[in-house]
């Protein structure tokens, strides 16, 4: 029986392994630290086909999310569940009305089969009335649209649980330094994620990706949360999320880049960029004195745009002997992404 180690478990990594498990190989799956220590549990918690991705044309990936959704849903339901966003439209700020119409319908459109309920508008004071602390100064009304929600943590966990049905054997706090450590295994995978360049520099061939490390930070305050936004960042084309999460309200995320693949946390600046995104859309305002925790993470994410929001989340393979080195890809996508990554390995293992 052929035998694969895979460095990383990070979700990627951990569906990966999955995937070659289902399939009868043997795994071992090393991590330096922790499954789901890193990335995977910073997240903003969305199984989402990303709304925002249809604005750059990112429409196989939203397909393909979107879809993906409903993979969770089925195979987890106790650790996420479907969750109704509004997004709220408000006379000269942001996108105008008719171009969030276009995406949700568009949305609904590439979600056909998906089995979530389909967008619709809300007028302004139906949406007051889901969400009375909303401003309501230029309030035209909300989009409604439907996503899906996670513990990330748990649900990473959940997937290792599955491996170790399996037979999977996990190795935490392994670092692979070098790829010589790993002599007695078939194939290697590379999925680890930010630090994917470490493994995949120490390879004499010519690099054929980039990386950009992008971190994203979010803020929890302790006051429960009825109603999940999505709301455009004041005099920005980003958007950032508000959403109930386990009795708190969470808002993120930012974009900041990073020169190194380790995250640092969410700094002052970034906190008061969050607070004042989310006040400006609030008629009870929040401080920092509300903020009891926050969280950052580092995107990996394929070089290919000047403006990180505008990057791909897509994912890349590449093979270079016996590794296969993952690039890139969403939590959401992880299932699908771990499928392929199998497809690819036994490109070189035949
Ligand atoms: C702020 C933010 C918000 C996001 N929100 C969403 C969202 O709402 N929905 C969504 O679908 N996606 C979201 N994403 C994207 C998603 O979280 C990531 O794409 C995904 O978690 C990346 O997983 P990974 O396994 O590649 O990386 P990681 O989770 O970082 O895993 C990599 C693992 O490799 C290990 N490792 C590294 N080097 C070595 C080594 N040499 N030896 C052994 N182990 C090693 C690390 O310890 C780590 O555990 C978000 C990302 C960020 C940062």
């Amino acid at each position: 029986m052929k035998k694969i180690a895979v460095v990383g478990a990070g979700i990627i990594g951990s569906c990966t392994a999955w995937s070659l498990l289902k399939r009868g190989y043997q795994v071992e799956l090393f991590d330096k630290d922790a499954p789901m220590a890193h990335t995977s549990q910073s997240s903003s918690k969305l199984l989402h086909g990303g709304l925002r991705y249809l604005e750059t044309g990112q429409f196989k990936l939203v397909h393909k999310a979107l879809q993906a959704r409903q993979f969770w849903l089925e195979q987890a339901p106790h650790l996420c569940h479907q969750l109704e966003l509004l997004f709220p439209i408000y006379q000269g700020i942001g996108r105008p009305r008719w171009q969030i119409g276009t995406a949700t319908k568009l949305y609904d459109v590439l979600a056909i089969g998906s089995g979530f309920p389909k967008s619709r508008w809300l007028s302004a004071s139906e949406t007051l009335l889901r969400n009375p602390n909303l401003s309501s100064q230029n309030l035209l009304g909300a989009y409604s649209f439907y996503d899906a929600q996670m513990d990330d943590y748990q649900l990473g966990l959940w997937v290792i649980e599955q491996i170790q049905n399996l037979g999977g054997m996990i190795h935490t706090k392994r670092p692979v330094k070098d790829l010589s450590q790993l002599p007695n295994f078939d194939a290697i995978v590379n999925a680890t994620g930010p630090w994917v360049m470490h493994l995949r520099q120490q390879q004499a061939a010519k690099l054929a990706i980039e990386m950009d490390w992008v971190r994203g930070s979010h803020i929890l305050v302790d006051k429960p949360l009825n109603q999940a936004l999505m709301l455009p960042i004041p005099n920005e084309k980003r958007i950032f999320f508000v959403l109930p999460y386990h009795g708190q309200t969470m808002i993120g995320t930012t974009e900041i880049r990073q020169n190194q693949p380790e995250s640092e946390p969410a700094s002052d600046k970034e906190i008061a960029y969050l607070l004042e995104s989310y006040n400006y859309y609030h008629q009870q305002q929040l401080t920092t004195q509300d903020v009891c925790k926050t969280f950052a993470g580092v995107r990996p994410l394929l070089k290919d745009a000047i403006n990180p929001s505008n990057s791909t989340r897509e994912w890349a393979f590449e093979t270079v002997g016996n590794v296969l080195h993952v690039y890139g890809g969403k939590w959401t996508t992880a299932q699908i992404q771990g499928e392929m990554a199998c497809e690819e390995l036994l490109k070189c293992l035949n």
